[in-house]
C-alpha cells in the first residue's frame, strides 16, 4: 500500500497499444499483426522482398476484439488521482483511420461503444459523489483545438467569453465552463465538435489534421480543514500521424503536414525525455507541449494510447507508429 503511494507520487508514463479490427466489408484481408502476447506485439513485415517480422513492447496491447470497457478497465486509479489533486494527460496517437476517436469517444454513447472520455467523466462524477461528505468538488471544462500551431477555443457560442476565476489551461481567453454531470460535458463536447466542423473547409476533414483537447478541471475543498486542491485531466485526440509524401502535396496541405509532424515529434521528445529522467525537457518546441507543460512530468500521470490499423497497406505507418511509441514507453 505504502509502496503504491510512493509510486503514485512519482508520476508515471504508460503506453498502451490498440489494434483496430478490420472494418465490415474488409473480409479476406490478411492482418499485418502476427502475434499479441502480454505487452508484446509482433508485426509481419513480409513483402515481395522477403519474410520478416518485428516485435515491440508496451505496458499493454489490446487485441482487435478488445471492448471499450476492457480498454477503460484499469483507468480508475487515474481518475481517482485527478480528484486527489494530480494532473493527468491521456493521448490518442495513430494514423488517420486507426481508431483514435473511437477510443476517446464520444459520438456513440451506447453502453458498448462509448469511449474513454465518457467513461472517465462518469467515473469522475461518481467518485466525487462518493466523497461528498469529505470534499466539495467543482468541475469545469475547456475544449480547444490546435491547428497549424494556432490555438482555437471550441467552446464559443455567441462570441462571449465565460471565463471563471479558476486557473485553466494556459490559453488566453478560452472559455472554462462549470459542469455538474457527464451530460453537461457531453453537451459541451458536441458544441466543440460543431465548432470544429465550422472551421473545416469542404475538402479537408480538419479533425484529422488538428489536435483536440478536452480539459476537465477539478477543484476540491476539504470540508474539515477548508484546504483546497486542484487537479486536471486532459483528453487529447491527436492529429493523424501519417507522413505525407513531400513530392505529392503542396501549399496548405504541406504546411499542415509540417506543423503536425513538428508537434508530434515535439510531444515524443518531451515524453521520451521524461521517461529517461532527462533533466532538460523540451516543452517549448510546440504549442501542444507548452499548453500541457504542467500536466506532463513531475507528479503528473500520462497515458498514451497508440493505435494501429491491421491492413497491409498501412504497414509503413504501423511500423513508424510503433517506433514512435516504443521510444516514449
Ligand atoms: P481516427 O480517429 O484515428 O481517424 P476513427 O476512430 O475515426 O479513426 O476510426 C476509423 C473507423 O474505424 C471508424 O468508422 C470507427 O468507428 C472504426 N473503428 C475504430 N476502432 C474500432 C474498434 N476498436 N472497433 C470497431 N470499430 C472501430
Ligand atoms: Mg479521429
Amino acid at each position: 500500500k505504502l509502496y503504491n503511494q510512493v509510486q503514485d507520487l512519482k508520476g508515471s508514463i504508460r503506453v498502451y497499444c490498440r489494434v483496430r479490427p478490420f472494418l465490415s466489408g474488409q473480409s479476406n484481408n490478411l492482418s499485418t499483426v502476427d502475434n499479441i502476447e502480454d505487452g508484446n506485439i509482433t508485426i509481419s513485415t513480409a513483402s515481395r522482398h522477403g519474410k520478416g517480422c518485428k516485435s515491440f513492447s508496451f505496458n499493454k496491447v489490446f487485441e482487435p476484439c478488445a471492448t471499450q470497457a476492457e480498454v477503460f478497465s484499469d483507468m480508475q486509479p487515474l481518475i481517482r488521482s485527478v480528484l486527489d489533486g494530480y494532473n493527468v494527460c491521456i493521448f490518442a496517437y495513430g494514423q488517420t483511420g486507426s481508431g483514435k476517436t473511437y477510443t476517446m469517444g464520444p459520438k456513440d454513447l451506447s453502453e458498448k461503444n462509448k469511449g474513454v472520455n465518457y467513461r472517465a467523466l462518469g467515473d469522475l462524477f461518481l467518485l466525487a459523489e462518493q466523497r461528498k461528505d469529505i470534499f466539495c468538488y467543482n468541475v469545469a471544462v475547456q475544449m480547444i483545438e490546435i491547428y497549424n500551431e494556432q490555438v482555437r477555443d471550441l467552446l464559443v457560442t455567441d462570441g462571449k467569453i465565460r471565463n471563471s476565476s479558476q486557473t485553466g489551461l494556459n490559453v488566453p481567453d478560452a472559455n472554462i465552463i462549470p459542469v455538474s454531470s457527464t451530460d453537461d460535458v457531453i453537451d459541451l463536447m458536441n458544441l466543440g465538435q460543431r465548432n470544429r466542423v465550422v472551421g473545416a473547409t469542404a475538402l479537408n476533414d480538419r479533425s484529422s489534421r488538428s489536435h483536440s483537447c478536452l480539459t476537465v478541471h477539478v477543484q476540491g475543498r476539504d470540508l474539515a480543514s477548508g484546504a483546497t486542491l486542484r487537479g486536471c485531466m486532459h483528453l487529447v485526440d491527436l492529429a493523424g500521424s501519417e507522413r505525407v509524401n513531400k513530392s505529392e502535396v503542396t501549399g496548405d496541405r504541406l504546411k499542415e503536414a509540417q506543423h503536425i509532424n513538428k508537434s508530434l515529434s515535439a510531444l515524443g521528445d518531451v515524453i521520451a525525455s521524461l521517461a529517461q529522467k532527462n533533466p532538460h525537457v523540451p516543452y517549448r518546441n510546440s504549442k501542444l507541449t507548452q499548453l500541457l507543460q504542467d500536466s506532463l512530468g513531475g507528479q503528473a500521470k500520462t497515458l498514451m494510447f497508440v493505435h494501429i490499423s491491421p491492413e497491409p497497406d498501412a504497414l509503413g505507418e504501423t511500423i513508424s507508429t510503433l517506433k514512435f511509441a516504443e521510444r516514449v514507453a
